[in-house]
């Protein structure tokens, strides 16, 4: 059946083969280098090459640049050799051991990712340099949804994806919120904030960096403004619902916009009686209503439903009710009196913030979308999140099928779908994907 090498070289790949070393490598995910394998040292590599700009020079392993050429952008600590006398936020040269130039990069004195990759070209990274990449990150967005009288909502930037790792910045309407989560974006900011300014003419900027990430960087809490008055709550458009934002107050940024096109979507599929679990300020809950009947919101917080109940106000919806309520325990509740539902959205926070807290987010996940699976009627549609990064899209899709089999429903996927358009991901940075919504439909 096998045929006989045809050369040396083919023999030495077959046995490679045989003994997996080779698959082991092309497939294997790139690990973190252990502790007591040697760094790269800082070799005499000043003087090889002829640079364009004063910056310093980091060393790179042989890995690292095997992952930077897969298309991944981040660099542990472990991985690079930098002078003592760089500091958090500076821009570096990365260079390989040998001191060809390999790109530049944000160094970060803190975090155990030590270096993210900015551009592959010896360019000037300077003030034109990030006008640049705003511009490309904005050109998108136009593209995407044109929207000349800015009364919609869009993240403009979006970190590593958008090639400016650590920035974050959404426009809602005329106003934006920015973080900057990285020490090199922090120490940007007000240049970031000067450059927003001129390219978008905002009302306000908003700085929401108020965020937990900041912490492994070493960086405080904080929030306020950057540029403008505090805007108040911002009305906005998502298709063709109102909705409002405070882009002080509100979580994340001021809202969810990740699940934008998500929740004009399940708009379409909306009927009859529904239930949207994990409200927050109703933003389903009014595409829905649209369509179904009588609409019930559930969140936790008396702040969210709050403000879900004064958006339906402003969009003259009567048939939507918000409650203050723990969504398992309204699920249990529900299913044990033999409620029935014709549409039901469950998008809850993350359930496993970290590797440690998978096992028992998946069996939230699951027993929500048991709950779910019992309440709905013949027919009926169920729009199902989950925004744990540390559950890939197969684990989320086995959770819920269990929860469908254990309720011996027949479930057809009518959409398989992740973040809106504007939140784009980068094909070798599989961190960049985390949002997974299923569209489904009981048979
Ligand atoms: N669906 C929303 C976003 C939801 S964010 C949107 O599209 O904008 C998750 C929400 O779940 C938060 O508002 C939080 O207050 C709420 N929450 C957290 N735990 C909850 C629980 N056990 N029951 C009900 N709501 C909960």
């Amino acid at each position: 059946m096998n045929d006989p090498p045809r050369s040396p070289k083919e023999a030495r790949r077959l046995e490679r083969l045989k003994h997996g070393s080779r698959a082991t490598r092309d497939t294997a995910p790139a690990r973190r280098q252990s502790a007591h394998r040697p760094r790269p040292v800082l070799g005499n590599i000043q003087n090889i090459q002829s640079a364009t700009s004063d910056e310093a020079t980091v060393v790179v392993s042989k890995r690292a640049l095997e992952r930077l050429h897969q298309g991944h952008f981040w660099i542990y600590r472990s991985d690079i050799a930098a002078p003592e006398t760089l500091s958090g936020g500076e821009v570096v040269r990365l260079a390989d051991e040998r001191g060809w130039f390999a790109g530049k990069a944000f160094y970060g004195s803190r975090s155990q990712i030590a270096v993210r990759l900015l551009t592959r070209e010896d360019e000037p990274v300077d003030d034109q340099f990030f006008i640049r990449r705003l511009e490309q990150a904005i050109a998108l967005r136009d593209a995407i949804r044109p929207d000349p009288e800015r009364r919609q909502a869009a993240r403009l930037v979006h970190g590593d994806a958008d090639l400016l790792p650590g920035l974050v910045v959404d426009r809602y309407a005329d106003c934006l919120s920015v973080q900057t989560l990285i020490e090199a974006t922090d120490s940007r900011r007000e240049l970031f904030a000067t450059l927003l300014q001129r390219l978008l003419s905002p009302r306000a900027i908003v700085e929401r960096n108020d965020v937990r990430v900041r912490a492994y960087e070493g960086l405080e809490q904080r929030k306020g403004m950057l540029r403008g008055e505090p805007p108040g709550a911002v009305e906005f458009l998502e298709g063709e619902v109102k909705l409002v934002a405070d882009l002080l107050s509100g979580q994340k940024t001021g809202a969810f916009l990740d699940q934008a096109e998500n929740r004009i979507e399940a708009g379409r599929y909306a009927k009859g009686r529904a239930l949207d679990c994990f409200t927050y300020g109703g933003a389903f809950a009014l595409q829905l209503a649209r369509k179904a009947e009588r609409v019930i919101a559930v969140d936790i917080s008396e702040q969210a439903a709050a403000q879900g109940r004064q958006s339906a106000a402003r969009n003259g919806m009567r048939n939507v009710e918000f409650k203050v309520a723990n969504a398992f325990d309204l699920l249990r509740a529900e299913s044990e009196a033999g409620e029935r539902y014709d549409t039901i959205v469950l998008d809850p926070p993350a359930f496993a913030k970290s590797k440690d807290t998978v096992d028992a987010a998946l069996r939230g996940y699951k027993e929500i979308n048991l709950r779910a699976f019992h309440l709905l009627a013949p027919g009926g549609v169920l729009v199902t999140c989950s925004c744990s990064f540390h559950i890939d899209d197969a684990t989320f899709e086995h959770t819920v099928l269990q929860a469908a089999s254990d309720a011996r429903r027949t479930v057809q996927v009518v959409e398989r779908r992740g973040a809106a358009k504007d939140h784009p991901t980068l094909l070798g940075v599989p961190e960049t994907r985390y949002l997974k919504c299923l569209i489904l439909r009981v048979l």
